[in-house]
């Protein structure tokens, strides 16, 4: 029973958390103010990236977090154990693109190691997934997202800044070779004024791979602060266009999920729209992010971190740490605010927060 099982919490964090009673009710699930059960955390381990995509990078001139400043593989694998033992059952390492971190597959063996944890993702924009694929799959990843914005090569080369479309289709080749990468899913962030002519052959790909490609909308947390709501293709609007050629059935919403799926109703594969400016899926969030540099967000929006890597690195043990967690989760954002008067953008880009 989550409800019940953390009966101090609000009387506790009302202002300072109240750390002996959190530690009282150690380890159990973690919950946050509005009464939602977090399980779902998305691990940022660097800021860097080959790429420059419009939507997250600026074409030159981006800062690099100082690599003392990133938490070690060491760091990372005592803060998991600590959140897996409070309801963490789902984490997705990501970045920046989390195949520059060295040995990356290393840490996701330490990771998977750790009993409780459920499943562990990966997104990637696929530059390497040659190289990778088969050491991640062995390490223990089980789930694989892959960032692909267009199909055609010279589009793909003006969104990521980087001509190398079929380098990042042989890897997305090479990681399907492997039965236990599947289901994969192929993200694509839809702008408009591009966009509109990649969503047929999406959803041709889409039937003729073993992929579930899913349109994400754009949302303002680019480097350059160029977003508008304008430049939002709406995944309504994709949809509609895509049951036009090929008819589409929706499937159950699972909670908590991020993606409305559909089925191509002639049985060749699924679609699926992720619409957080449009239909923001705040009410049943039940996701956490833990940035490169140790720092907790509680929303992707979020105007304030919590330093975790201070805590890691000042001495404490693990009661204080869960405590630390326990009261910034508590006070995670009800929804984010994009589009409403007053909206301020995150000073991090999608790429410093861990998308
Ligand atoms: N580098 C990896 C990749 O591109 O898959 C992982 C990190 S990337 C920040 C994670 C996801 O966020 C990608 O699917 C990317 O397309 C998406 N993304 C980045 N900036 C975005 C934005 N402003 N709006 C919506 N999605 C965005
Ligand atoms: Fe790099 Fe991913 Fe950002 Fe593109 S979306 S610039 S691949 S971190």
């Amino acid at each position: 029973m989550v409800g019940s099982a953390y009966p101090s919490a609000p009387g506790g964090f009302a202002g300072r958390p109240c750390y002996r009673r959190v530690i009282a009710a150690a380890r159990t699930q973690l919950l946050d103010g509005h009464g939602r059960a977090i399980s779902d955390l998305r691990l940022s381990v660097t800021d860097r990236c080959g790429f420059r995509c419009r939507y997250c990078m600026p074409a030159e001139g981006m800062r690099w977090l100082d690599r003392a400043d990133l938490l070690t593989f060491e760091e990372i694998e005592r803060l998991m154990r600590v959140l897996v033992q409070m309801g963490i059952r789902d984490v997705r390492l990501t970045g920046g693109e989390p195949l520059v971190r060295r040995q990356l597959p290393r840490l996701a063996a330490m990771l998977a190691a750790i009993p409780g944890l459920h499943e562990l993702a990966l997104t990637t924009n696929g530059y390497q997934l040659e190289r990778d694929a088969h050491a991640l799959i062995h390490a223990g990843v089980t789930r694989f997202n892959v960032s692909v914005d267009s199909l055609q090569r010279e589009r793909f080369s003006e969104m990521t800044r980087r001509d190398v479309l079929d380098k990042v289709l042989r890897g997305l080749a090479t990681l399907a070779s492997f039965p236990q990468a599947h289901p994969i899913k192929v993200n694509a962030v839809a702008m408009r004024g591009f966009t509109e002519t990649e969503v047929i052959p999406f959803a041709r790909f889409a039937r003729e791979h073993p992929y579930e490609v899913r349109f994400i909308e754009f949302m303002p947390l680019d480097a350059d602060h160029a977003w508008t709501p304008d430049d939002v293709l709406s995944g309504e609007e994709i949809r509609a266009a895509i049951h036009a050629v090929y008819p589409l059935e929706p499937e159950p919403r699972t909670p908590s999920a991020t993606a409305r799926t559909f089925r191509f109703a002639d049985g060749r594969g699924r679609i699926g729209f992720i619409n957080p400016v449009s239909e923001p899926f705040c009410a049943d969030c039940n996701r956490i992010r833990v940035t490169a540099d140790g720092q907790l967000r509680t929303c992707l929006f979020s105007l304030r971190e919590t330093d975790l890597r201070a805590v890691l690195r000042g001495g404490a043990d693990d009661d204080e740490l869960e405590a630390v967690v326990r009261g910034a989760v508590w006070r995670k954002e009800l929804k984010h605010h994009i589009g409403d008067p007053g909206f301020v953008q995150p000073d991090r880009t999608m790429s410093a927060i861990g998308g």
